[in-house]
C-alpha cells in the first residue's frame, strides 16, 4: 500500500536511531504473548550487548509460560524516573498504544519506535516498522538485528524462536511459510532452545487449565448452520478449577478445530471486563470483525474488549461477523 510505504521508517533509518539512542524501554502489551514480550527481549539483549541501557515495561506480570526467556526476570510495570531526554520507547507487537495499558508515563511522540506486523497499525510512532507479511514481530526485529549485524546468541535466537512459535501456533497456522521453517532452522543453528520453547509453552499445561478447557468445551455452542462455534468463561468457572486467565489460553483452539467452523469466539467475562476471542480458518476475516468493535488483530486471530454485558456481547460478535460474511 503506497499510503503505509510513505509513513512507515525504512530498516537503515530504523538502524540509525539504534545506533544513536543511549537508552531504550521495551513496551509489551497487556495481556502479553510470547511475541510481545519475546520480540522486546530479543531487540533489548542485543542492545544490551552493545552497552545500551535497557528497560522492560510491560504492565501485566510475565506469564507463567514464558518465565524461562532470559531478562523476563527484569521486566516491570514500574519506569525508572532518571531515563535521559533521547530514550526510544520500543512498543512491540501492538497497533496503538492503549494496547500498553494505562501506566505509561506520557511520552513523546519523536521518542517512540513501533515495530509490529499487525493489520491496521495506526503507525503511532515518530518511527514506524510495521512489517504486515512477516509471521511476528519477533522476525521484524530479527530484519533489524541482521542489519545492524549485532551477534544472535542463544538467549536471543531463543526469544526470537519464541516469537515465531506463539505466532504460527507451533507452525501450525497458514503463516508458516517456507521462509519462516529456514529462519527457525537457522535461530536453532545459533542456539535457539525449540525443546524448551516446546516444554514450556505448549506442553506445561496446568491441572486447573485442562479443568477449565473441559468445562469450556462441553458449554461449547453451535451456530450459523455449524461454521461458528463460541464459548464463556466467566469468574464462576475460573474459580471452581483455581483457573486464571493464563489458564484460558488454549481453549480457542479447540472450538475452532471442529470441523466446519469458520470462526470460533471466546468470550471471557471475568476481572469486570467482557474479552473477545476471535478465531478463523481464514473464509472470514476477524481483524475487520474485531475492529467494528474496538479491537484488533489479524486475519485469522483477533480480539476486542467489550463495554456491556455478556448478553450484548454475544449479539454484538455475531452481528459484526455476519457484517464480514459468516
Ligand atoms: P487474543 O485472542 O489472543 O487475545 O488476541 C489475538 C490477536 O488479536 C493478537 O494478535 C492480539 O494482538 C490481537 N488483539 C486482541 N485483543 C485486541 C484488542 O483489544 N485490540 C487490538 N488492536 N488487538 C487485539
Ligand atoms: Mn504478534
Amino acid at each position: 500500500m503506497i499510503q503505509s510505504e510513505v509513513r512507515d521508517t525504512t530498516t537503515a533509518d530504523v538502524v540509525a536511531e539504534l545506533r544513536r539512542r543511549p537508552a531504550f524501554v521495551m513496551v509489551s502489551h497487556v495481556k502479553p504473548d510470547g511475541d510481545t514480550l519475546g520480540a522486546g527481549l530479543a531487540l533489548g539483549l542485543a542492545l544490551r550487548g552493545l552497552g545500551k541501557r535497557v528497560h522492560y515495561f510491560q504492565q501485566d506480570p510475565v506469564p507463567r509460560n514464558l518465565r524461562f526467556l532470559a531478562d523476563s526476570e527484569l521486566v516491570s510495570r514500574q519506569v525508572p524516573s532518571d531515563l535521559p531526554a533521547d530514550t526510544l520507547w520500543v512498543f512491540c507487537d501492538m497497533s496503538d498504544t492503549s494496547r500498553a495499558g494505562e501506566f505509561l508515563p506520557p511520552i513523546e511522540h519523536r521518542n517512540i519506535l513501533d515495530i509490529d506486523h499487525h493489520l491496521a497499525n495506526a503507525r503511532f510512532g515518530a518511527y514506524n516498522y510495521v512489517l504486515e507479511t512477516e509471521c511476528s514481530t519477533g522476525t521484524c526485529v530479527l530484519k533489524l538485528l541482521d542489519a545492524m549485524n549485532v551477534p544472535v546468541t542463544p538467549p536471543i535466537a531463543t526469544a526470537l524462536l519464541t516469537t515465531i512459535m506463539t505466532d504460527t501456533g507451533g507452525f501450525m497456522h497458514s503463516n508458516t511459510t517456507a521462509s519462516v521453517l529456514r529462519t527457525s532452522a537457522w535461530l536453532m543453528e545459533r542456539g535457539a532452545d525449540k525443546e524448551k520453547i516446546t516444554d514450556w509453552i505448549f506442553a506445561n499445561k496446568r491441572l486447573a487449565a485442562v479443568g477449565l478447557l473441559g468445562e469450556a468445551l462441553s458449554m461449547a455452542r453451535v451456530g450459523e448452520d455449524g461454521k461458528y462455534c463460541w464459548s464463556v468463561v466467566d469468574d464462576a468457572m475460573l474459580r471452581r478449577h483455581g483457573a486464571d486467565g493464563e489458564d484460558t489460553e488454549e481453549i480457542i483452539g479447540h472450538l475452532r478445530s471442529i470441523e466446519g467452523v469458520d470462526v470460533a469466539a471466546l468470550f471471557k467475562a471475568f476481572e469486570g471486563d467482557v474479552r473477545v476471542s476471535l478465531r478463523s480458518n481464514g473464509r472470514v476475516n476477524v481483524q475487520a470483525v474485531a475492529q467494528r468493535l474496538g479491537g484488533g488483530g489479524h486475519f485469522r486471530a483477533s480480539g476486542f474488549t467489550f463495554e456491556g454485558s455478556l448478553d450484548d456481547a454475544f449479539v454484538a460478535a455475531r452481528d459484526a461477523l455476519r457484517a464480514e460474511g459468516l
